[in-house]
């Protein structure tokens, strides 16, 4: 036979219950938690920053894109050029044609590498800004990692009487009775803080703290589940 259930028995869940609010919220609050929150929202700030800069010299981009990958086309056109003069059958013709092509080539890279120049000078204000955000960027990156490395560090005690506790409780409300199992899961999804208390000194619920009349009293102590009729908690 299992033993009786007694309502007290939901007061001990209650405190286990405590327990694990209580760690939960050591894992919400410590300092280095509400560091890294805090580096979070500067590493989000920072990123929309960036952004925000970057479509402001979306044109700059578009064209230094353009502008590369023609050097880039240029420069293997002129080594290709290139390979073929070392060809010693070329005829004096083809070596000026040749020749010609390698050095239009330049010229044209020439005047890229200008243009490149001026448009970073033109724009030299935004792009300062630009790679200002990128630094704050890579050394909030640094820090986050540092922190977070820290917050696990910390966590990880925790996580363990975290643990301690969830199974202490699961084990509890396994021998529980099916309807107290329910009664405390209805409470819980209810939204109920405290699910069982002992009764206060002058007839006052022990969940919620109201002073209850002697009628009232009497209600609740010759129920089932002993329920508090303002807060549903179980007054023991
Ligand atoms: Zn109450």
């Amino acid at each position: 036979m299992n033993e009786p259930f007694l309502l007290s028995n939901l007061i001990d869940l209650q405190e286990i219950d405590n327990e694990i609010y209580k760690i939960e919220s050591q894992k919400g609050e410590s300092e280095d938690v509400v560091l890294l929150k805090d580096l979070e929202t500067k590493f989000k700030e920072s990123n929309k920053d960036l952004e925000v800069a970057k479509n402001n010299l979306s044109e700059y981009f578009t064209q230094l894109e353009k502008d590369e990958l023609d050097t880039k086309n240029i420069k293997q056109k002129n080594e290709n050029i290139g390979i073929k003069l070392n060809d010693k059958s070329l005829d004096p013709n083809e070596i000026i044609n040749y020749t010609k092509q390698k050095e239009s080539g330049e010229q044209q890279l020439s005047k890229i590498k200008k243009n490149i120049e001026f448009l970073q000078r033109e724009n030299s204000e935004e792009l300062n800004e630009i790679k200002k955000y990128e630094d704050v960027i890579d050394d909030l990156k640094k820090q986050l990692f540092e922190v977070s490395k820290k917050v696990q560090e910390e966590w990880k005690s925790l996580d363990v009487r975290l643990a301690e506790s969830e199974s202490k409780k699961k084990e509890m409300l396994l021998s529980f009775p099916d309807d107290a199992q329910k009664l405390y899961d209805d409470l819980k999804a209810r939204g109920a803080e405290v699910i069982a208390a002992y009764k206060l000194e002058n007839n006052q619920c022990g969940c919620c703290g109201v002073d209850l009349t002697s009628s009232e009293m009497d209600k609740i102590t010759s129920s089932k589940y002993q329920q508090c009729p303002y807060c549903d908690g179980v007054v023991v």
